[in-house]
């Protein structure tokens, strides 16, 4: 196995955006991942329906029911996911769903800062525990040496609005309740790193650009194939140089 073939994976909000669109090009792979697990949060909802669609020409792609507030449905998905794995581990697991409300210092409020970070930063905590035990097969089973994504990893969505040393200004980028969240994300990757590096589990946080979704608007820098596509060759060459740090979507360190 090189290091940009991944056997099996796992991508939160998967069912449009970055998510959908990092699922349809692990699938256009030369080698594809065994199983692709992509979880979205209603699969009977109409917004699931271009996943399903694609599910159900790819055996290999597994929707998982997974609402990021809601451990049960976390913990659900992963006995899911470990019942099609047959002892096997998830080499890569993605947190990538995400919100970003409009907030202002002077709009902001107690609930909104308290929602986006369960959303942002309880989320992929909760999601990481329980599938640490997939995540740590993986690892043990892996006859790769050193830390990287085809081995074991977690990769938590981050952003540049996050950055204390080179932030964004507050006229550009009016997201209060986002960028404390996706700090204390960021915090998360680094203690997560720390944790499980002697499990032999790499854990990173990526920024993916300014990437035209519903979330980046039509205004932003990317198309959201090129950021994916930046994506999954920076994955590929991740190694423990970069654990516990932010790197962007061309594999640049982030200021923290
Ligand atoms: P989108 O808004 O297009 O998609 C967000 C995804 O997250 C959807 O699948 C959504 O599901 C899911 N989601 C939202 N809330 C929850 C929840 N409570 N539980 C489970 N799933 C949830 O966003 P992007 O694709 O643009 O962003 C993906 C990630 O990239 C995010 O973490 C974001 O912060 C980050 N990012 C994006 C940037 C950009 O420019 N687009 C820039 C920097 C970072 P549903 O359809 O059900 O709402």
């Amino acid at each position: 196995m090189t290091r940009g073939n991944f056997c099996s994976v796992l991508v939160t909000g998967a069912n449009r955006g970055i998510g959908f669109e990092l699922v349809k090009q692990l699938l256009g792979l030369p080698k594809p991942p065994q199983w692709i697990f992509a979880t979205c949060r209603d699969p009977r909802d109409a917004r699931a329906q271009e996943l399903k669609t694609l599910a159900s020409k790819h055996p290999n792609l597994v929707i998982l029911q997974l609402e990021a507030t809601d451990e049960v449905t976390i913990k659900a998905a992963a006995k899911e996911a470990e019942a099609h794995l047959a002892g096997k581990g998830i080499n890569l697991l993605i947190n990538n769903a995400g919100v970003m409300p409009p907030s202002t210092l002077e709009s902001v409020t107690q609930e909104d800062m308290l929602s986006v970070y369960r959303i942002n930063v309880v989320g992929p905590m909760l999601v990481t525990k329980a599938f640490l035990p997939l995540l740590k097969a993986a690892a043990k089973q892996s006859k790769e040496k050193g830390w990287c994504c085809s081995k074991a990893a977690v990769i938590n969505t981050s952003t540049i609005g996050s950055s204390i040393g080179n932030p964004p200004s507050m006229n550009t980028f009016p997201v209060i309740s986002y960028r404390c969240a996706k700090t204390a994300l960021n915090m998360l990757t680094r203690c997560q790193a720390l944790e499980y590096k002697e499990d032999g589990i790499l854990c990173a946080a990526i920024h993916p650009g300014w990437v035209k979704t519903d979330m980046g608007t039509e205004k932003a820098e990317l198309e959201v194939e090129e950021s994916v596509r930046g994506i999954l060759n920076v994955l590929s060459n991740l190694s423990e140089e970069q654990s516990g740090r932010v790197v962007d979507w061309q594999g640049k360190l982030m200021a923290w």
